[in-house]
């Protein structure tokens, strides 16, 4: 890689982020682009949030990606939020667009890529989603925006319930058309109802990465079907045990590989106007 006078920074903020394929992923892009760009991950802690978004400014950043726990706390050093972004109060891309730090949020965006990638479009579509948290938030909101007609959340009756109701009739308010709902996951009688009814069943729990890689949220085999398409955030495993015993049932299966690779693309996308190679890099990365 040429690094010279002229090469423009990105890279990744907090922490811990030595584990990060950010680098490798992004390097590789602006290599195959011929850009003169270069990607850093900085190890930022929540107290240095801050400092780290006047870095972007002050060094003439074209952007950086956000990762726990700075995802919220840069939000009061931007500029602009993506409605998306600003339903959900997480940033995960901020784009530096000549001095102006714009934030967004590529996770729901790399959901609905990558079910797009596979032959689904969520608009109009009935969708169960497991979880109430980050990831399932920004997947409710950017689903709701491109025009899926009911989103169903299930998610523990636990000390974050009254917090997930709030976020959730926030991006109710951001896109009005869609009906969104939040039960409890323990309610097994609702939740079968509703797989019943919907057209795609996404688990955005933790449930399927460590220490709960042996289980997952469906017990009852029966309630797949053919026709149900069946999507998974956790992407390590990328064959969690819900979608090897989906596919096994016949249901189309969306890995969380997928989703996080869509995500970083659509990022890319943000910072340069070009398309990433997604099956390339997964390719080079994680076979
Ligand atoms: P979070 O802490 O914000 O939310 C965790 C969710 O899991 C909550 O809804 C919580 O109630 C639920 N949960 C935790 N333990 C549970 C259990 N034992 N049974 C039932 N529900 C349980 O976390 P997050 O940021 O939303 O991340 C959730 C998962 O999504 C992680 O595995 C993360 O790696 C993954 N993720 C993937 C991508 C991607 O691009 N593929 C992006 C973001 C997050």
């Amino acid at each position: 890689m040429h690094i010279s006078g002229t090469t423009t920074l990105l890279g990744l903020i907090g922490s811990p982020v030595e584990h990060s394929k950010s680098p490798a992923m992004y390097n590789h892009c602006f290599q195959t682009f011929g850009l003169d760009w270069a990607y850093l991950a900085f190890n930022i802690p929540l107290e240095k949030t801050g400092e780290a978004v006047q870095a972007i400014r002050t060094l003439h950043m074209r952007g950086a990606n956000v990762t726990m726990p700075c995802k919220s706390a840069v939000i009061p050093y931007l500029d602009k939020l993506t409605p998306a972004a600003q339903a959900i109060h997480a940033v995960n891309t901020i784009v530096n667009e000549d001095g102006v730090l714009v934030g967004h949020n590529t996770d729901g965006c790399g959901y609905t890529q990558n079910l797009r990638r596979n032959g689904v479009e969520v608009k109009g579509k009935k969708i169960v989603l497991l979880g109430g948290g980050g990831a399932a938030s920004a997947i409710t909101v950017q689903a709701a925006l491109e025009g899926a007609a009911e989103i169903a959340v299930f998610n523990l009756r636990d000390s974050f319930w009254a917090q997930i109701q709030q976020r959730m009739d926030t991006i109710a308010h951001t896109a009005p058309d869609c009906k969104i709902s939040l039960q409890d996951l323990n309610d097994r009688d609702a939740l079968k109802d509703a797989i019943a009814r919907c057209d795609i069943l996404s688990n955005a729990t933790r449930v399927g990465m460590a220490p709960y890689e042996d289980q997952s949220n469906i017990t009852d085999l029966s309630w797949y079907r053919p026709d149900l398409v069946v999507t998974d955030v956790v992407y390590a495993p990328p064959a969690t045990k819900m979608l090897r015993e989906a596919q096994a049932a016949g249901c189309k299966t969306c890995d969380g590989l997928g989703m996080l690779l869509c995500q970083g693309a659509e990022a890319f996308r943000l910072y340069s106007g070009l398309e990433m190679p997604v099956e390339e890099i997964r390719t080079l990365l994680y076979s």
